[in-house]
């Protein structure tokens, strides 16, 4: 085996007993790369030339010399971020995501900065102003969003992990379609300090990897309080520690009994009877619970408070401070709309109209602050069901990844299948996309929800399904 195809786990393993250096490793990183980048198109901007300058610092820190990827919307010291939009033009960050912070210390080595829906809006990586990425396992395919560069990296064995965002699903759903782990962790368990802000209220920073016990060590590296952000977490020391010893027995995972009438497609219908089946030989009991506000309005709501926050986080974007401007403009007015009609793409103008218009003095207890309303409603439905039952078992996507470019006609549609994800994000829980094996060359995904600050038990059930399942291979990458 090349060094690049073992997972984050034994990769430290093998750097610690001298197997590999980390420059070999960090040679075969690069050279996979070299070759299936062209069918796959993660990367925005490549920055391993620099890596390799780091590799020898910190030899004793513990991801030494790993490398990894970055989703474009965490900003990087000087390095251009650009969250995947024409508009932030060539802005290299004075500063330093905290989350990307915290894993240079401890020794990560940046490969890159990644494709994403822009300003992760979207859920197919093709909402992109650098044109789309393709999903490892299957090129033709989107490898789903907005954090799909992160997800096909890991998937394509670029990288044993990488971080991404999710603001209603953008770790979840494009790790499932990619056939890798993605944690959406608790809202506050990983600091947003840095991460270019879409939905303030609703975005996590969270992690992918090939399988659970990486995604456990990078969460241990990544969650801690940062004065940086004031929703962070300031009483909690989550325990990440991987464990061998951990038992599902006893306890209770719930489906929800209003999406049993809704249709999926077969491949993901089979994975749910197989994991409840795992579950329940790991001596789990199932149970239901009942969501029905969820079922019935987290869409809209979801939608209504992310385009209003988007409408006043995209406002700073103005050719005044920082990113693509026009110097020949004649007043200030003509000036932003110059900046604004070339930068923004057309999904994040549509975004930005219509936030505009649900939180207008005229419309706004009618719309903004009826949804926030309803967001308290979905979060006390989820209290209640998690009074019942200690997870949530239930799938990521009604149906498994659509071909590049085959994207449904009516984008509404499109915002409908976000309704399993994003619901975790209202109510600011947890969410685990777990793979569950392939359906001829595609893997199948599915999530597990906990309550808040549930995380490291979520992530112990997960390492029990795995050991049922096995880990993801790594994809083809479009090689024949
Ligand atoms: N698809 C959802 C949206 O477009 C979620 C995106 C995300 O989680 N960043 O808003």
């Amino acid at each position: 085996m090349q060094p690049f195809e073992y997972n984050l786990h034994e990769i430290l393993e093998k750097l610690a007993a001298k197997e590999f250096s980390p420059a070999e490793l960090f040679e075969s990183c690069k050279n996979r790369i070299d070759s299936c980048e062209k069918n796959i198109h993660a990367f925005i901007t490549r920055t391993d030339e620099t890596a390799k300058a780091q590799l020898d610092k910190n030899p004793s820190s513990p991801l030494a010399g790993v490398p990894t990827v970055l989703k474009d919307n965490l900003c990087t010291k000087g390095i251009r971020t650009t969250a995947a939009s024409k508009i932030l033009g060539n802005w290299k960050p004075p500063y330093d995501a905290s989350a990307w912070k915290d894993l240079r210390e401890a020794g990560a080595i940046l490969m890159g900065k990644v494709n994403m829906d822009e300003f992760a809006m979207g859920n197919t990586c093709g909402n992109s102003a650098f044109g789309p990425t393709a999903n490892p396992n299957d090129i033709s395919r989107v490898p789903g969003g907005s954090s799909g560069g992160s997800a096909a990296a890991v998937s394509a064995g670029y990288v044993p992990f990488a971080l991404g965002s999710d603001t209603g699903g953008s770790i979840r759903q494009p790790a499932s379609y990619c056939g890798v782990y993605g944690l959406k962790p608790t809202y506050g368990m990983v600091s947003r300090y840095g991460l270019i802000s879409y939905g303030s209220s609703l975005d996590q920073i969270g992690p992918f990897a090939r399988t659970v016990r990486d995604l456990q060590l990078v969460m241990s590296l990544i969650a801690k309080y940062d004065p940086m952000d004031s929703s962070c977490f300031r009483e909690k020391h989550p325990d990440f520690t991987h464990r061998e010893d951990v038992s599902l027995k006893g306890k209770k995972v719930a489906l929800v009994k209003e999406f049993q009438s809704f249709t999926l497609d077969a491949p993901i219908a089979e994975a749910m009877n197989k994991v409840k089946k795992i579950l329940e030989d790991e001596g789990a009991i199932i149970t239901e619970v009942s969501l029905p506000v969820i079922a019935r309005y987290a869409v809209a709501c979801y939608y209504a408070l992310a385009m209003s926050e988007a409408h006043t986080n995209l406002e700073r974007y103005d050719g005044v401070r920082l990113g693509y401007t026009v110097k020949d403009a004649t007043g200030i007015k003509e000036m932003f709309e110059r900046v604004r009609s070339y930068g923004f793409g057309s999904e994040v103008k549509s975004r930005i109209i219509a936030g505009t218009c649900l939180t207008e003095p005229v419309r706004c207890e009618e719309y903004y602050v009826a949804a926030t309303k309803v967001r308290t409603l979905i979060a006390q439905e989820f209290t209640r069901a998690f009074g019942e039952t200690d997870f949530i078992l239930q799938p990521v996507t009604p149906s498994l990844p659509p071909k590049i470019g085959e994207v449904d006609e009516d984008e509404l549609k499109g915002y409908e299948t976000d309704l399993y994800t994003l619901p975790v994000n209202l109510a600011g829980l947890p969410g685990l996309s777990f793979f569950t094996g392939y359906s001829d060359t595609l893997p199948v995904g599915l999530q597990l929800i906990g309550p808040r600050w549930s995380d490291p038990e979520l992530l112990n059930a997960g390492v029990i399904i795995e050991r049922h399942t096995g880990s993801p291979k790594i994809a083809n990458g479009g090689l024949k």
